[in-house]
């Protein structure tokens, strides 16, 4: 294969962000007169979608305690709404149905999405959640359920289909995409940045700037940038806590049913927003045995053919193995008991569902910062690196955002996710979710 010998702008992935920094950044050359898409790019080691972003259950949602990640995801839902078909987007909104303990969370969410305009609506209390999901699913019959969000935005994506409706985007802007191409170093220049990349089929020299947005690669892409492994964490009370590893691996425990997916539909035979239910009711496979009485969480959406979700994922102990991905799906062998227990426990057209449990590859591993959130920063003076701390999917819009900041903007939404706040103690606050991503 030949390569160029230079480009102004290399970027290294073609997953969500990849893409989506390419095609935003080549409208952003063009449109202010500095250049085009043939400016731009891509390496791709395997295919577009080979990653995180081609496994990802796709859904799209705003539901995030932290002010920072819900304005960014609005941000994002914009881009999903932008061009539904091309990223083979399904705007069925998200209903997030929690435990007593959640309520708090979940309203102030609700108040901030009302702020700026994001729409959902808020119900509380057991019998009026009960009543609201009864109109939606007459045999909704999830019990310890207190507080409901209802986003009335937001839904879920196919991931294959739209990685390639975000190929053919940059593609259409003249971005050249190489696949195929490993990068394996960078080249330091005089001072801290890099002059060019290696890769596998050799050297190309970087006339401007270079993106890395390496998913799951995080942690390989940190130590080729020579980046630090552990890191001190300044909480935001003033104390430090130091040496904290900066990635840690989880495995995403996901699954399907084979049904006909017309089976999962809304009263009046409508497409059925993704759900996510949190609950502290006792949870009891369909022949009555005691799964757990601990608060436990899945969510799940119509998909092509079936029903397909996920539930809390897993701390990897140790080495993961990344290539070929997903490597790593050991999921807990438990997995399909609890997760259609809980679809049965939601909804009684799901009872006896068990032996519709697709067993197949499913799910896989996702790399996350040293506070599970996003690093969006300049990494080197001519890097920047896209490290969504596995929330990305649905994060379409960061490419738009770091696309500006490319050409020389400041960008607000993403300001909160520099790297720099670990050692200032600006941090995110955490909410009382069970997942690392919330
Ligand atoms: C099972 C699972 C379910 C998920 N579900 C959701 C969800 O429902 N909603 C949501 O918002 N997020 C979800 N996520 C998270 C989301 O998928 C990721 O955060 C997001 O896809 C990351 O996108 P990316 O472009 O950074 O990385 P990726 O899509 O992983 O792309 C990185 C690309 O870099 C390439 N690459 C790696 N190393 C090199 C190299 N050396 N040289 C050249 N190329 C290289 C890879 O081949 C890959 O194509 C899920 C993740 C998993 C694992």
């Amino acid at each position: 294969m030949t390569i160029p010998a230079r480009s102004p702008y290399v970027i290294v992935g073609a997953g969500i962000h990849g893409l989506s920094t390419a095609w935003h950044l080549a409208k952003e050359l063009r449109s202010r007169g500095l250049g085009s898409g043939e400016d731009v790019l891509v390496l791709e080691k395997s295919e577009p979608g080979a990653g995180a972003s081609g496994i990802a259950c796709g859904v799209v949602r705003n539901n995030y305690f932290q002010p920072a990640m819900s304005e960014l995801m609005q941000a994002c839902v914009e881009v999903w709404e932008s061009d539904p078909e091309a990223f083979h987007y399904n705007p069925v909104g998200y209903v997030a149905l929690g435990a007593a303990r959640q309520e708090d969370d979940l309203t102030e969410t609700y108040e901030r999405q009302e702020r700026i305009g994001y729409r959902s609506e808020l119900i509380l209390g057991e019998r009026e959640v009960d009543a609201h999901m009864r109109a939606l699913f007459p045999d909704w019959r999830a019990k310890g359920v207190t507080v409901c969000l209802h986003e009335h935005q937001g839904g879920f994506a196919f991931n294959r289909d739209s990685v390639l409706g975000l190929l053919g985007k940059a593609e259409a802007e003249g971005v050249r995409v190489l696949t195929g191409v490993e990068v394996r170093g960078f080249e330091p220049g005089s001072d801290d940045s890099i002059q060019a990349v290696v890769t596998s089929e050799g050297r190309i020299e970087v006339g401007e700037q270079v993106v890395v947005a390496p998913g799951p690669w995080a942690r390989r892409f940190w130590t080729m940038l020579e980046l630090p492994q552990t890191i001190d964490v300044r909480t935001p009370s003033g104390d430090v806590v130091r040496d904290r590893p900066m990635w840690t691996y989880w495995n995403l425990q996901e699954g399907e049913i084979v049904v006909d997916p017309t089976m999962f539909a809304t009263a009046d035979g409508g497409p059925p927003p993704v759900i996510h239910l949190d609950t502290d009711a006792p949870l009891h496979t369909d022949d009555g045995r005691l799964l757990t009485d601990e608060l436990w969480g899945i969510y799940f959406k119509r998909d092509r053919h079936g029903v397909q979700g996920g539930a809390s994922p897993l701390v990897v102990d140790g080495d993961v193995e990344l290539d070929p991905y997903p490597q790593t799906t050991d999921v807990d062998p438990t997995f399909p008991d609890m997760w259609c227990a809980a679809l049965s426990h939601a909804m009684s057209r799901f009872e006896g569902c068990r032996p519709l449990y697709k067993t197949a590859r499913s799910g896989g591993v996702g790399a996350f910062t040293a506070d599970n959130f996003p690093v969006f920063d300049y990494v080197r003076p001519n890097v920047y690196g896209i490290f969504d701390s596995n929330h990305g999917y649905k994060m379409i819009g960061v490419g738009r955002e770091v696309a500006r900041v490319l050409v020389g903007e400041h960008s607000s939404l993403l300001h909160p996710f520099r790297f720099e706040r670990f050692e200032t103690g600006d941090l995110h606050p955490v909410s009382s979710s069970p997942y690392p991503w919330s």
